[in-house]
């Protein structure tokens, strides 16, 4: 048979073991013909074309496991102030400013998104009345790094109908003084409840903001991508599944989104979606739910109480309790669906893990659906092995354990440190790894995560000896996580995830070596050629 296209290149990285092979690709329509360092002439027709990349890396297309792209699509559009690399709260408002210049509507809400007050000089949460000093009559809403906290003026109170009167939503509360008044800051599922009101785009608007979004990760080598429900609040998924339907209908969506919806007790939506999405490019994969909060607020849910403790039983909290998320899990897994928990904090894997016992138990096990846990900062050693044993799937962000590593040392303590995304000990005990970055949270960029994993630091560099640096892994198993180890969140490892005769033609071909380079070369990566199905999505 011939073969539309020929990739050439002397590097050539299928994903199945650690070296490259120099060969060639045959691909026919949106599948790989032949992959090896075998002649190919029987592969070449006239019209065939030839795409000779010399001594450049071609990989698997990447999957990022877990983010929220149409937030990250949002954050993306310019149509937010991006306050990441800020160092206080006056200087957050000087960027609001800037775009407040801009807007001549004062009804508009104006967004803002990546603060994170622990990185500041002055740690402390900030408050309304820097904003309404600068903003009166402007609605503010602006978002921390982890999206897990809303900061907010009164205009923006106002026009939400938010008053000192209002009751705390479940799972979150606004911050009041002793007075009993707003003080700006809304936590998670109070700040979550208002995402949905204020980010409100027109489809059009939205399919704009996603294709650029595309575009750029297409230029990472990305091919894939979980998009996981952003909140757990009714309405909050921010899974835009009309707007990819659209676009794929248009051949527009040049990647694969796996959507995760909600997990509720009301399975609607998820339903829906799943009878409404089985393409190869657009699917509903199984549902999602919240189970703790972050390290940093100390609202992770601990075995143990918190290293630098501000109350005597300070372990952190459950979004929702044990009982509720084990119905809520068994309800799921007897309607055959894969589940996907935000587990933070080691109390709260443990209990995950003690669910996904009882629903073994119950039901068997069923290679038809992968259960996973995100991000799981901090783990117990016997837990490790629970995880293999039950087949939960780690979903891990290297990111995100380089975002206050200083911080976490206090929060947890030096022992706990040691257990802290110990990617090295999953592999070692067999545990499936997958990575994704948790887009808008940290960068989409799975350059600097891998970087990240394989040296434990920050991309500037520090801590100079890597931090916990015995769970470092090699660049080929954090490639590896990121593609068929991704692909194992939605049990796709039959088609893609490695370069094999017969998958689906998706791949990158890089402009630096990871393999070869040296690590700090890693970080700046990118794109020469982006395929999917077959088909150039990127090319530079
Ligand atoms: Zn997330």
């Amino acid at each position: 048979m011939k073969a539309d296209k020929l990739i050439l290149s002397e590097a050539i990285w299928t994903g199945l073991g650690n070296e490259t092979i120099s060969g060639g690709i045959a691909i026919k329509q949106n599948k790989i013909l032949y992959i090896g360092s075998e002649s190919l002439d029987e592969y070449k027709s006239e019209q065939t074309e030839i795409l000779d990349y010399k001594d450049h890396l071609v990989i698997p297309g990447i999957h990022d496991s877990h983010l929220h792209f149409f937030m990250s699509s949002v954050l993306n559009s310019g149509k937010v102030v991006l306050l990441y690399e800020t160092k206080s709260e006056e200087e957050c408002i000087e960027l609001l400013k800037k775009e407040a210049e801009k807007i001549t509507n004062k009804e508009q809400w104006i967004m803002g998104f990546g603060w994170y007050n622990l990185l500041w000089d002055n740690q402390e949460l900030p408050s309304k009345a820097s904003l309404d000093e600068a903003f009166p009559d402007q609605p503010m809403f602006v978002q921390s790094s982890d999206a897990h906290t809303v900061w907010m003026n009164s205009a923006g109170f106002k026009k939400l109908n938010i008053t000192k009167d209002t009751p705390d939503p479940v799972g979150g509360h606004y911050s009041r003084d002793e007075q009993g008044e707003l003080t700006g800051i809304l936590h998670e599922t109070a700040g979550m409840s208002a995402v949905a009101q204020v980010y409100k785009f027109s489809e059009d608007e939205s399919s704009e903001m996603i294709k650029t979004f595309i575009k750029h990760i297409n230029s990472l080598g990305i091919t894939a991508v979980s998009d996981l429900s952003m909140m757990a609040v009714p309405g909050g998924d921010l899974i835009p599944d009309h707007v990819y339907h659209k676009l794929l209908k248009q051949q527009e969506l040049n990647v694969r989104i796996h959507m995760y919806p909600t997990l509720v007790k009301d399975m609607t939506r998820p339903d829906t979606m799943r009878k409404n999405y089985q393409f190869s490019k657009l699917q509903t994969c199984g549902v999602k739910q919240f189970f703790d909060g972050v390290s940093s607020t100390h609202t992770a849910f601990l075995s143990e109480p918190y290293s630098n403790a501000k109350s005597k039983d300070d372990v952190g909290t459950l979004t929702i309790s044990k009982e509720e998320m084990r119905d809520l899990v068994l309800q799921a897994i007897e309607n055959d669906y894969s589940v996907r928990i935000h587990t933070i904090g080691d109390g709260a894997i443990s209990m995950a893990l003690d669910i996904f016992e009882e629903a073994e138990k119950k039901f068997g096990k069923n290679p038809h659906l992968q259960h996973c846990l995100e991000h799981l900062e901090n783990i117990q050693e016997k837990d490790i092995q629970r995880l293999k044993d039950l087949n939960i799937l780690a979903s891990c962000q290297p990111a995100h354990s380089m975002i206050d590593p200083e911080g976490i040392e206090a929060d947890l303590g030096q022992d706990r440190i040691r257990l802290m995304w110990p990617f090295r000990d999953y592999l070692s005990k067999g545990v499936k790894l997958s990575f994704g970055t948790d887009s808008p949270v940290s960068d989409i960029n799975p350059f600097e995560s891998i970087y990240n994993a394989v040296v434990r630091k920050r991309i500037d560099g520090t801590p100079e000896t890597g931090w916990q640096p015995q769970q470092s892994i090699s660049v080929q198993e954090a490639l590896r996580a990121y593609t068929w180890g991704s692909y194992q969140t939605c049990q796709r490892t039959e088609e893609l995830g490695t370069l094999e005769i017969g998958k689906l033609a998706d791949l990158a071909i890089l402009d630096t070596n990871i393999f070869t380079e040296r690590p700090e070369k890693m970080i700046r990566t990118t794109s020469l050629l982006t395929m999917i199905d077959g088909d150039i999505v990127y090319k530079k």
